[in-house]
């Protein structure tokens, strides 16, 4: 459920999915910064998995076994993906430059890593 949560971005401690009202007007996208670090940064579901000192390091294991994946199946190296598309790959979808035949096989095989950090983030942060 949380891998949802996330994917539709509606995910309770994330702040730039919550709506924040002051004085009867909507805080701006922008203003939703990060409540768990002191970095005054967007507290996006990017941060949150990549970036942020309080919850990145559960992340680790998870792109350790994407970067093993990746090289397997000869596809670019984590490292050159851009931010966009590991977070992407993190929530569950395949490399765009991954053929379609081996879309099912990738999904069976990282599911079983997303979803227990997907689930790990989730207790990180309500905590
Ligand atoms: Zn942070």
């Amino acid at each position: 459920m949380s891998l949802f949560w996330l994917r539709t971005q509606s995910h309770g401690t994330i702040p730039t999915h919550t709506y924040h009202f002051e004085d009867n007007m909507r805080n701006l996208y922008g203003d939703r910064l990060c409540t768990r670090c002191t970095t005054n940064t967007l507290g996006c579901e990017t941060h949150a998995i990549l970036e942020c000192n309080y919850s990145k390091h559960l992340a680790s294991p998870l792109i350790h076994k994407l970067r093993s994946l990746l090289s397997k199946a000869g596809q670019p190296s984590w490292d050159s993906l851009p931010t966009s598309q590991q977070i992407s790959i993190i929530l569950g979808n395949p490399p765009p430059s991954l053929p379609t035949k081996l879309h099912k096989v990738l999904t069976e095989t990282t599911l079983y890593e997303i979803l227990p950090h997907i689930s790990s983030l989730k207790t990180l942060l309500y905590t």
